[in-house]
């Protein structure tokens, strides 16, 4: 018997793992293990724990509709698969790989588990378009790419000679297997946690990630370009939350972006951002480590709760962290121009605004975070440069000439002219002239310390 874990793969189709399963041809135990320390109860009550668990919640329903077995336990991970392989016949453990460091640290022990226990375990490659260490291998390279242009090219070339179609096996071909009743109990999902699934498995609206695709595709794509940054329009896919959870193929995604002309460059474009910070995570030792580089006042505990309850006195970043803490959701731009304004404007380590971000976004993914806040942050590859702030008011001016984003989120100003609507309020928290040039100077000095 195989035993198959889910971790960031919530869905039946196009796993490779599934292939190699089918290929055994022998039956297999399919578990999620809700792991306390990933779960604290902090971040499933937030947006993004509970889009996780939206995401768990539709899984468990895919299996049940495919008449298969789908078993969610509640334990450390290590300490379920050793009484899971002291249960079941299990020869081999199979999982898709993830890269950050606790799930790095996480696959390590349970490998050194499975082989103390005579099992193998194996790691496939499952979440990326490209499959990373065959780009690598192709492209000739030790080093990852640190400019993303030149990333993007032979990227782009890999996929148009090396594209690999999606894999055949879904669920419905696997023989999946039952769990012995005393591991069912012994790793029991919390009541609470249980009661919240129970709830989201009913709520099948809005959960087909392959129905917002399309539309997507077929409403969107063609003014993408024109539109991503106009964020009041809402006219990017809003995809991130099933793409980070697996629950979505980007594999997918792209075969169907082949079938279209218009916008689908630029879109596969986003796209290849996510597989460079990716690629990043996994071949770059320093991406997980920065820390605190810049503090650059006294004030940052202040200054933090004011941008993080959106009380800034900046009109489009209180909007924008309006939007966030009430929806989970912010538009790529917007997350641009609040981290950048909280780590250069207000002075704040980078980590106190991803910290914030990890419990609010409800596409909430640790590599892209990351990656995001260190670009704001003037560090890591190809970040933005040190001197380049962006202006809140400027881009609010440039993106939302009307202001009617900041009308939506701070009812309170949606009687100020288009012209006033952008400008900081009385009393805004900071001058933006003059923490700009700080940050300059600050920023300036650390990194040509460094
Ligand atoms: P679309 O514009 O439709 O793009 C399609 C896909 O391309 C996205 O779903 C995403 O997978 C990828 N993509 C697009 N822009 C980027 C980018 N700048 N970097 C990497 N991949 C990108 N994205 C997350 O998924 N999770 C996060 O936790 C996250 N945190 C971020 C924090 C900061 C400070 C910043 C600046 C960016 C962050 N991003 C994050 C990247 C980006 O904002 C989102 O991927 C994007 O807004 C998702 O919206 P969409 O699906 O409508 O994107």
């Amino acid at each position: 018997m195989i035993l198959f874990i889910h971790r960031k793969d919530l869905r039946t189709i196009d796993l490779p793992a599934f292939d190699a399963i089918h290929s055994a041809g022998v039956a297999s135990l399919h578990v999620l293990i809700l792991d306390p320390f990933l779960l604290r109860k902090e971040r499933y009550l937030e947006h993004s724990g509970y889009n996780f668990l939206t995401q768990v919640a539709r899984l468990h329903q895919d299996y049940i509709l495919a008449g298969k077995q789908l078993h969610i336990l509640y334990g450390e991970p290590d300490i379920v698969v050793k009484k899971l392989v002291q249960t079941h016949p299990i020869e081999q453990i199979l999982v898709h790989t993830d890269y950050t460091p606790y799930a790095v640290k996480r696959d390590k022990q349970l490998n050194a588990t499975a082989s103390s226990l005579g099992i193998r375990f194996q790691t496939y490659s499952g979440s990326m378009l490209c499959d990373l260490d065959e780009f690598m291998e192709w492209s000739g390279r030790a080093e990852p790419y640190k400019v993303f242009t030149p990333f993007y090219r032979r990227w782009r070339t890999f996929l148009t000679e090396r594209f690999r179609p999606p894999y055949s096996t879904g669920i419905k071909d696997l023989q999946t297997a039952s769990l012995e009743q005393s591991v069912a109990t012994t790793f029991r999902v919390p009541d609470e946690v249980e009661r919240l699934l129970r709830q989201l498995s009913s709520r099948t609206n809005d959960l087909d990630a392959y129905r917002k695709l399309d539309h997507f595709l077929s409403e969107n794509l063609q003014d993408y370009t024109v539109r991503r940054d106009k964020y009041a329009e809402d006219g990017t896919s809003r995809i991130s939350r099933y793409l980070n959870t697996g629950a979505i193929s980007v594999r997918m995604i792209y075969t169907r972006l082949t079938e279209e002309e218009r916008g689908a460059e630029e879109w596969l474009r986003q796209l290849a951002w996510r597989d460079f910070y990716l690629l990043q995570a996994r071949l770059d030792a320093d991406f997980f480590n920065y820390e605190n580089v810049f503090d650059l006042t006294s004030l940052g505990t202040r200054h933090f709760e004011a941008w993080s309850q959106g009380n800034t006195g900046i009109p489009v970043i209180d909007a924008a962290m309006h939007q966030l803490n009430e929806t989970g959701w912010m538009p790529n731009r917007l997350r641009m121009i609040t981290a950048m304004f909280l780590t250069k404007n207000l002075g704040c380590p980078f980590i106190y605004g991803e910290r914030y971000f990890r419990l609010k976004l409800s596409d909430y993914d640790n590599v892209l975070n990351r990656g995001g806040w260190l670009w704001s942050s003037s560090l890591g590859f190809d970040a933005s440069p040190y001197f380049r702030i962006m202006n809140p008011v400027t881009q609010s001016q440039t993106h939302d000439p009307s202001g009617s984003y900041i009308r939506t989120w701070l009812p309170e100003l949606t009687e100020l002219s288009d012209k006033e609507i952008h400008l900081p309020r009385p009393g805004a928290i900071v001058d933006l002239k003059s923490s700009r040039a700080l940050a300059i100077e600050t920023y300036k000095q650390i990194l040509q310390s460094k």
